[in-house]
């Protein structure tokens, strides 16, 4: 048993606090009494002035330069430093005055950030899935050599993480990713879904972006590829099942016939906590599920015809190089347009689809070559 305080001692830095995880997370260091050093925002500064006034964080981190002297003038006479721009969202995570870092930006923003946290040693709580979809390789290899500790947030991660603790890979037979199936489970005709019905997710709160990836089950697919990096098993050994409930975060089921589960209610204050406190489970602000008032949990295979996406994870992995990179960055162009209403659901299938044909397999990548690829995926669908 280690020490259950030795979580207090580390100082956090929230990337990307004003989110859905941000808040969250803000929620669970108050709970645990662990001190805040940086909170980071994109540009919503009022909020993210507040926060750093409420939880006395040292730094606040506007990444869009042009609200900066919006968030010097809002914490004038608070102490608290402000800084701006990308490079400074690598600055505090690589901070001596951090201990730990949650990592809660939405898509590929989060990259070099992430990275910057490994290199330095930190210890790394992961929620931001994208920039492992992207490099998920090049971080646990960076992560090997700094010892950064990786802790996963996602909640069916957290759960594949705690069903393998004192376990080895050779071990598995297979990881069983569940998923709520979405808003559109059961609806055979997905031509004419608005974004009013996307955005409303049957068992979780979360961000846009990540709601209409659960709509789509492209969550799912970066998913198996963030589990991939994560937990060092091939895709082909990683299969998403279909739970509504959202009680079983998932399980992995081992080479004797036992499967192990981890459930828990559909809160992530539960995965952040036990990526702050790891190896401990300490007491938190959430129940465990009352099973006498659980009505059934069920599960089913999930229909890769009306969600293609699926297969363009399998393939996108089985393809290696910049794929995941540039299947990331088109979900994220056609998510952003069928937010802005310039596109229907059904696009989002298909501007992945039609990226990901357009790729070239293989190949080793370096860290430069996967912002390049980033980038010019991007610069080619806005135009
Ligand atoms: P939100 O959209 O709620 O929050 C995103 C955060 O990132 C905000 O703080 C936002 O700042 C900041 N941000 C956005 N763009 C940039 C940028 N270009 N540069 C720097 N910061 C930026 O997202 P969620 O909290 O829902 O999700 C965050 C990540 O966690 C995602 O990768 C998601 O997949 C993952 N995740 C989320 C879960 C959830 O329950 N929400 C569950 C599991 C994983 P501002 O507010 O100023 O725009």
């Amino acid at each position: 048993m280690t020490d259950d305080r030795g979580y207090r001692t580390r100082a956090l830095t929230i990337l990307g606090a004003t989110g859905s995880i941000g808040i969250s997370t803000l929620q669970v260091a108050e709970h645990l009494g662990i001190p805040i050093y940086a909170l980071t925002a994109h540009s919503k500064v009022e909020q993210l002035a507040a926060q750093a006034k409420a939880c006395r964080a040292a730094v606040a981190v506007v990444a869009d330069p042009s609200c900066y002297a919006e968030l010097k003038r809002l914490l004038s006479g608070s102490g608290i430093r402000a800084l701006a721009g990308p490079a400074a969202l690598n600055e505090v995570a690589q901070d001596p005055g951090t201990g730990a870092i949650v990592t809660a930006i939405v898509g590929a923003a989060g990259l070099e950030a992430t990275m910057a946290g490994v290199q330095a040693g930190k210890r790394v709580c992961i929620a931001n899935k994208e920039p492992m979809v992207m490099a998920g390789d090049l971080i646990i290899a960076a992560a090997a050599e700094s010892g950064s500790p990786i802790l996963p947030i996602d909640s069916e991660h957290n759960a594949i993480f705690q069903c393998l603790e004192g376990h080895h890979q050779s071990e598995v037979s297979e990881i069983l990713l569940t998923g709520s199936g979405g808003p559109f489970r059961t609806i055979r005709d997905l031509s004419a879904v608005t974004r009013e019905q996307a955005l409303k997710h049957p068992t979780w709160s979360m961000g846009p972006k990540i709601t209409i990836d659960s709509a789509t089950l492209m969550n799912k697919s970066l998913e198996i590829i963030e589990a991939r990096w994560l937990f060092g098993i091939e895709p082909e050994r990683i299969r998403v099942l279909i739970h509504p409930q959202s009680v079983v975060h998932s399980m992995v089921s081992f080479r004797d016939g036992s499967v192990l589960a981890q459930l828990g209610r559909p809160d992530m204050r539960v995965p952040i906590q036990y990526a702050l406190t790891w190896p401990e489970h300490v007491p938190g602000p959430v129940k465990a599920p009352d099973f006498a008032q659980l009505a059934a949990l069920t599960f089913e295979t999930p229909d890769s015809e009306r969600f293609p996406s699926l297969r363009m994870a399998y393939a996108a992995a089985r393809m290696g190089g910049v794929a995941p990179t540039v299947m990331n960055a088109a979900n994220e162009m056609a998510v952003a347009a069928f937010l802005a209403g310039r596109s229907t659901f059904l696009d989002i299938f298909r501007t992945v689809e039609h990226a990901l044909s357009q790729v070239v397999a293989g190949g080793q990548t370096t860290l430069g070559d996967i912002i390049a690829a980033d980038a010019d995926i991007r610069a080619r669908l806005a135009r």
